[in-house]
């Protein structure tokens, strides 16, 4: 696929929006993380090109605990060697600058904590630990990788033997957090939307309440997405490009080195 460049009319407008906004927030998705090695679900070079999504549902985890972790770990190797990217570190900067005030996101790796942002909303939980299906009790992933490794396939708690999940939410499963989220898009008056085909409900609402309580609502993504139709500016290309020139235009305007 040949790569866009990003519209500096866009880009400028984007700026316009988040300084004068009284309360802007970040909602983000698998997109904004491709840049940093990790595949997302639906792009191009999506998981779901290669694997089945019933992979990812409870349903299967129940069934298959075995296969479920095999590819897991898989996903893993790929997820704790990435680093946060240019759009990571420029959210988390925004941040800083009272910008935007919190970042919403579908995604489980990280990457925004990583990148120095603060307040992070993880509507799909992380894959930074795991949960006792049985007890509730949570490990660190680390420790839940070495008893794979060592064989202990599913995973199991050391408390009372009950199997362990991933603390992320799979397909079937609630969203974690989403009254804050909806709380805080609800008092948004504008939402930067970063590498999310906003197909993924409930997390998908958040840009909606935004632009129903009247906000406005910028959308960052390599292809059209499923709510490009409320949108007041669309920037389509890079994430990583996009956010860097978004980050230097509101620093200039603000007269920000
Ligand atoms: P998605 O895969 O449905 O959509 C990602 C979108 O990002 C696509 O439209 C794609 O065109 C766009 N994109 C890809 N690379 C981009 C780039 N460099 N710059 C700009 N846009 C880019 O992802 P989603 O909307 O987040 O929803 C699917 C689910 O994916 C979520 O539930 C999330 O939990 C899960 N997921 C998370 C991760 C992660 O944590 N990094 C990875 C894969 C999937």
């Amino acid at each position: 696929m040949s790569e866009k460049q990003c519209n500096t009319e866009d880009i400028k407008k984007a700026a316009d929006i988040l300084i004068n906004a009284h309360h802007a927030i970040a909602f983000t998705g698998a997109g904004i993380s491709t840049e940093s090695g990790i595949p997302d679900f639906r792009g191009p070079q999506g998981l779901w090109k290669q694997y089945s999504p019933e992979l990812a549902s409870i349903d299967y985890f129940l069934q298959h605990p075995k296969e479920f972790w095999l590819f897991y770990r898989m996903r893993m190797s790929t997820l704790f060697a990435a680093k946060p990217n240019r759009a990571h570190y420029a959210v988390a900067e925004l941040e800083k600058m009272g910008i935007i005030k919190a970042v919403i996101t579908q995604n489980v790796d990280g990457l925004h904590q990583a990148a120095g942002s603060s307040n992070v909303i993880e509507l799909h939980g992380t894959m930074r630990r795991a949960v006792c299906l049985a007890c509730g009790r949570t490990y660190p992933m680390d420790v839940v990788i070495k008893k794979i490794d060592s064989g202990q396939i599913p995973p199991l708690c050391d408390e009372c033997g009950g199997i362990l999940k991933p603390d992320t939410v799979l397909f079937g499963e609630p969203v974690k957090d989403f009254d804050r989220a909806r709380e805080l898009a609800l008092m948004s008056d504008a939402v930067l939307v970063i590498g999310s085909s906003l197909s993924v409900y409930p997390a998908a609402y958040v840009p909606i309440f935004v632009k129903e309580m009247g906000g406005k609502v910028i959308i960052i993504n390599m292809e059209p997405t499923e709510l490009d139709y409320i949108a007041d500016v669309i920037i389509q290309c890079k994430a990583g490009d996009a956010m860097t020139l978004l980050l230097k235009e509101i620093k200039d305007r603000l007269g920000i080195q």
